[in-house]
């Protein structure tokens, strides 16, 4: 299976590509042990890809084994730069593969500069601190950007000189196959980087529970991270989790409206709504309501056009799975059923071949903090537009949920911006934008929304562990 028994696949643009489907364990490609496989979906169409090899028990614990020799290996333990050799993907870039780089990139310069610190005591003693990595990283991921979220947990790991064993998400499990070959022709030795699709009920939990795993990072549903941090709990693994969100967009009266309005928009709705910083709730100040709700429902009906991912007038694409269709539609049912005005959509998108899983932006005011949709995620083109009066009341309405991902400001004002920002219950703040996240900057939430930063800086300490060294200059005790 060298060639990860490749398939030759036709996208429906036209281009053919080989297609990886195997596990990717210590360099090798490898079928299940159980012979299982995972069928990928064409959300569009409701129609099979292709199947993949589906990880078990036995699987995972290959993987670790692989990642545990390759943690002991001197080609790896003692590599000076680890990711300086280039990406050959990088020439096929669009959005997200350029996310994909400058992520890898820019944790690529770092793995020679993951230093500690010298620490003066007195004259008898110093000490210093070195950073070592902390060994077998098992990295469960989401579906919503299966590349961008491997390389925000590679990069970190393998800049501060860990191995992997990675678990992609069972909706979306091609992409970061191919991704694997590149790690070979990248020249990384076996086992530093094993990639295990999976069900998360089994591989997931597999590698979560691990006696010889040492960290484990996930991206996913908050009711899963509870689950992982409990199995996490076996051997007391390290963990970095990035979870749930209900992030808040606050619109003050002075804020400049299109630039609001288009940030709003592009907020919740790119992405098919699916992104766990989302701003789903939007909070306007009472004197520029009736102005942002008509703007904001023209942006939706000029911008938000539902279709084809693969036509390049398409905005929103179809949702990932029926399961997410159907959770959108029960929170549509639970809205209307609250009380909640339905200003816009709110009805799956008819579609040519009357197949796949499209839905309406859909966009609900009239909503009270009690309501379900305006405290549960809902992961979908699916926003709430609440009005307030007061500062305070948008500080109180923002932190009114149990999560604290994300959150943006829109005000001129710049002394209220700050201190707003300074206010509200969250991990991120962006003042007069919303979303636009940057590999250089820490990602991560408070509440139930997370433990841990990913990217920038933070992502280096979340993959290393201090040890201090205590040096005595005295000749005698
Ligand atoms: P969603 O509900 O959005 O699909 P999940 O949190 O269930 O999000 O999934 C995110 C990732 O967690 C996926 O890779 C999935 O396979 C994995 N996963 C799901 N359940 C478990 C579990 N019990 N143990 C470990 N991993 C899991």
């Amino acid at each position: 299976m060298a060639d990860g028994c490749a398939v030759q696949l036709t996208a429906p643009n036209g281009v053919t590509f080989p297609q990886p489907t195997g596990l990717f364990i210590g360099g090798q490609w490898v079928k299940s042990s159980l012979g299982k496989t995972i069928t990928s979906i064409d959300p569009s169409t409701e129609k099979p890809i292709v199947a993949v090899q589906a990880g078990s028990v036995k699987d995972i614990d290959d993987a670790v084994s692989a990642a545990r020799r390759a943690l002991q290996d001197p080609s790896w333990r003692d590599l000076p730069e680890t990711w300086d050799n280039g990406k050959p993907y990088s020439v096929s870039l669009n959005e997200d593969m350029g996310e994909v780089a400058g992520t890898l990139r820019y944790y690529a310069g770092f793995a020679d500069k993951v230093f500690g610190q010298v620490i003066e005591t007195t004259a008898d003693k110093f000490a210093y601190t070195i950073r070592e990595p902390i060994g077998v990283c098992g990295q469960i991921i989401p579906w919503n950007y299966p590349l961008a979220m491997a390389a925000w947990k590679l990069g970190p790991a393998l800049a501060c000189g860990n191995t992997v064993v990675l678990k992609p998400a069972e909706q979306t499990p091609l992409s970061i196959l191919y991704f694997a070959n590149l790690v070979t022709q990248a020249g990384f030795p076996p086992g530093v980087v094993n990639i295990v699709n999976g069900f998360g009920a089994e591989a997931g939990k597999a590698l979560a529970s691990h006696e010889d795993v040492d960290k484990i990072a996930f991206t996913g549903s908050t009711a899963t991270a509870k689950d992982i941090m409990r199995m996490a709990a076996s051997n007391l693994k390290n963990i970095t989790l990035e979870t749930g969100g209900k992030s808040p967009l606050v619109v003050f009266d002075d804020a400049e409206l299109e630039n609001a309005v288009e940030w709003a928009h592009a907020g919740i709705m790119s992405n098919q709504g699916q992104i766990c910083t989302a701003t789903s709730r939007i909070l306007v100040q009472a004197g520029i309501f009736d102005q942002f709700m008509e703007a904001f429902k023209k942006q939706v009906r000029n911008v938000s056009t539902v279709g084809d991912p693969f036509d390049s007038n398409t905005f929103q694409g179809p949702q990932v799975s029926k399961a997410q269709l159907d959770r959108i539609k029960d929170f549509i049912s639970v809205g209307k059923a609250e009380g909640a005005n339905l200003e816009m959509g709110g009805q799956p998108q008819a579609t040519a071949g009357g197949k796949g899983y499209f839905i309406q932006p859909t966009v609900f005011t009239g909503v009270n903090p009690q309501m379900r949709i305006f405290q549960e995620e809902v992961f979908g083109p699916f926003v709430t537009i609440s009005k307030f009066e007061s500062e305070e009341e948008a500080v109180a309405l923002c932190n009114g949920t149990q999560y604290g991902l994300g959150s943006a400001v829109f005000t001129t004002n710049l002394t209220k911006a700050h201190r707003v920002a300074r206010r509200i219950e969250a991990g991120m703040v962006w003042i007069n934008s919303s979303n636009d996240s940057d590999w250089r900057i820490p990602f991560g939430g408070v509440k139930q929304s997370g433990i841990g930063r990913e990217l920038g800086e933070a992502g280096l300490e979340a993959y290393s562990t201090v040890k201090a060294i205590h040096v005595n200059m005295r000749s005698k005790l």
